[in-house]
């Protein structure tokens, strides 16, 4: 294997590296917690200024774990300290209280799950954000019942745009649930229990899992939406022909009871015996 860092000449301690077998695919990236890869000249690149192992984060190496040809590796001559790189995390993020029983690969294996101490404060800015910027209400919260048609029409207006949904994160170390807006989701953005400051970084697949199954629900809504709108507009299409019809109908009965009544007059004035009427049979003289 070909050994070559981005730029682990100028610092003595990069602990991470990524070597020239590097196919630039780019899946490491967004797994860092600490931003800290980037893609450089001819190869992905590791920031040693940025890179902790992911200590304070995750028992493993993110960006070896992912990497197809497993060319992020441990530079066997710039070997860093657990105590060093927990102090790197502590530095780069100031918001999490990574406590003492840190994530940490130094201790994979030995019997001692790490666990993130950082269960009371202070909040971190990611998840503050995610939670002041809550948008409403998911439509599946809403309880919409018997509606009037312009309820009706204005709930189907209030679907939520699909960044707008909050969804919802057991996390996987503490077990507690939060929320975090669906446009958070994207592939490579870390989110941050706001219970006990675990970090989980979003994977592809997961990103793909919400994105899908939120279009699969638009998509479900709105076939929905357009046969409800279709189907009244067919009702009110058969109302207004119905109405026509019986109107048509009471217009021509109206006419018939009409002519009716004229015959009825014409009758009763051709069979009236006026004084003076010359009679049928009298013509004569008779009678
Ligand atoms: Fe980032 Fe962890 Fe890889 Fe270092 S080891 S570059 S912190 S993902
Ligand atoms: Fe290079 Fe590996 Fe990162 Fe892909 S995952 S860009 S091959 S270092």
């Amino acid at each position: 294997m070909n050994l070559r860092a981005g730029s682990e000449e100028d610092f003595g301690a990069v602990a991470t590296m990524i070597t020239n077998d590097c196919i630039n695919c780019g899946a490491c990236e967004p797994e860092c917690p600490n931003n800290a890869i980037s893609q450089g000249e001819n190869l992905y690149v590791i920031d040693p200024l940025l890179c902790t192992e992911c200590v304070g984060f995750h028992d493993y190496e993110a960006c070896a774990a992912v990497c197809p040809v497993d060319c992020c590796v441990t530079d066997p001559n710039n070997i860093e300290t657990e105590e060093a790189l927990i102090a790197r995390a502590r530095a780069l993020h100031p918001e999490v209280n990574f406590g003492e029983q840190f994530e940490s690969r130094f201790r994979k294996g030995a019997g001692k799950p790490a666990t993130s101490g950082a269960a009371k404060k202070p909040e971190p800015a990611a998840a503050a954000a995610a939670r002041s910027e809550a948008p409403p209400a998911a439509a599946a919260d809403r309880q919409p019942g018997p509606a009037p048609e312009e309820d009706l029409q204005a709930l189907l207006a209030k679907l939520p745009e699909v960044d707008e949904w909050q969804i919802p994160v057991r996390c996987f170390r503490c077990g507690q649930s939060y929320e975090v807006p669906a446009e958070r989701f994207m592939i490579g953005n870390v989110l941050f229990c706001p219970h006990c400051f675990k970090s989980m970084v979003v994977k592809d697949s997961l990103s793909f899992q919400i994105r899908t199954t939120l279009k699969q629900a638009y998509e479900k809504w709105q076939k929905a939406r357009a046969e409800l709108e279709a189907k009244r507009a067919r009702e009110l299409k058969e109302f207004y022909e119905k109405r026509a019809r019986e109107l048509e109908a009471f217009i021509d009965s109206e006419r018939r009871s009409i002519e009716q009544v004229k015959d009825q007059l014409r009758a009763i004035t051709e069979t009236y015996d006026a004084p003076g009427r010359i009679k049928k049979g009298n013509l004569l003289g008779w009678g």
